[in-house]
């Protein structure tokens, strides 16, 4: 994108001074009173006022959630939203961010707001269960896809589910991107998994990520997107841009009409030892013992069940 492109993108999401009178007071109701009609357009319930909500909110969780820590992450989840719009991981509304801030506590993204506009203020707070314990704004309708990777992967503390097109290319034809080809892939992501398609905002929809979740920091989501988990909001969206980059280089070399070259499996096993030290989960340590012929000679090609779930 040429620099002229992206000031003005970045113009017309209110990033120069005139876009800053959306955070006046009145910005901030106009907006409001706008994602009420959507919601209602879509049949979601009308935002409660922030009075209403803090009255249902205990003092325990107001401190929390008001907390230097809670407002710390609250400013890191904007930041990653902003990166993810400016990426064109998100579009219209899409794509949603969360922390885990304690036991049974996570911070999340609303519904119905760009990315590209999210402010600290706009964020919600909700339990395990999806239970808004505060904010103004009703939390997204993905947040049970965030909580079950919450309950299943107990180390996730941030998770980022977006829509970036290479990816999602991937993700609607139900193919796995081969591996090993980049090393820097491998490390931090390695082998996809990928899920069967469900209806989004669901019970059934979040639970799909469950036999791979453990296994895999970054899962393909399919015919949808892609969910990544994390230590951090910040460290979630590297995973987003390194599979994201990876399947858009695999889709330009596919142009040069040659195979692609793997790495050897002697070097594989290199990789493989970095990403264990830097504690990354990989399907490829839960096999008692992985061979060369674990390798998977038809990644690339339509297969629903990622290496690591077979051996289950
Ligand atoms: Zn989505």
């Amino acid at each position: 994108m040429k620099s002229t492109d992206l000031k003005r993108k970045k113009r017309s999401a209110g990033g120069d001074s005139k876009g800053a009178a959306r955070n006046t007071a009145s910005g901030i109701r106009g907006r409001r009173k706008s994602l009420d009609q959507a919601a209602l357009a879509f049949g979601r319930p009308k935002n409660k006022t922030s009075k209403t909500m803090l009255k249902s909110t205990s003092p325990e969780m107001a401190r929390l959630f008001y907390s230097p820590e809670a407002q710390a992450v609250k400013k890191e989840i904007c930041a990653v939203g902003w990166k993810l719009w400016m990426r064109s991981y998100v579009d219209g509304n899409g794509g949603n961010i969360s922390c885990r801030i304690g036991e049974n506590a996570v911070i999340c993204t609303p519904t119905l707001l760009s990315k590209v506009d999210l402010k600290p203020e706009d964020l919600c707070l909700v339990d395990l269960e999806g239970n808004q314990l505060a904010g103004d704004l009703p939390r997204t309708s993905e947040a049970f896809l965030h909580l079950e990777i919450y309950k299943n992967v107990p180390e996730a503390r941030a998770v980022v589910h977006c829509h970036p097109p290479h990816a999602t290319a991937y993700a609607i034809t139900g193919c796995i991107p081969p591996s090993p080809i980049i090393p820097e892939f491998d490390v931090f992501v390695g082998r996809v998994a990928i899920t069967p398609y469900e209806t989004p905002g669901t019970k059934k929809f979040a639970e799909t990520v469950i036999p791979f979740v453990r296994n895999h920091n970054t899962i393909l989501l399919g015919n949808h997107g892609i969910v990544c988990w994390a230590d951090s909001p910040t460290h979630a969206e590297w995973y987003a841009e390194n599979l994201e980059t990876y399947c858009w280089t695999l889709l330009i070399s596919k142009q040069l009409d040659v195979p692609f070259a793997r790495i050897p499996f002697e070097k594989e096993q290199d990789l493989l030892a970095i990403k264990k030290r830097l504690g990354l989960p990989d399907a490829r340590f839960s096999m008692k013992k992985y061979t060369r012929s674990d390798r998977s000679e038809d990644s690339g090609k339509i297969a629903l069940t990622p290496l690591g779930a077979k051996r289950k």
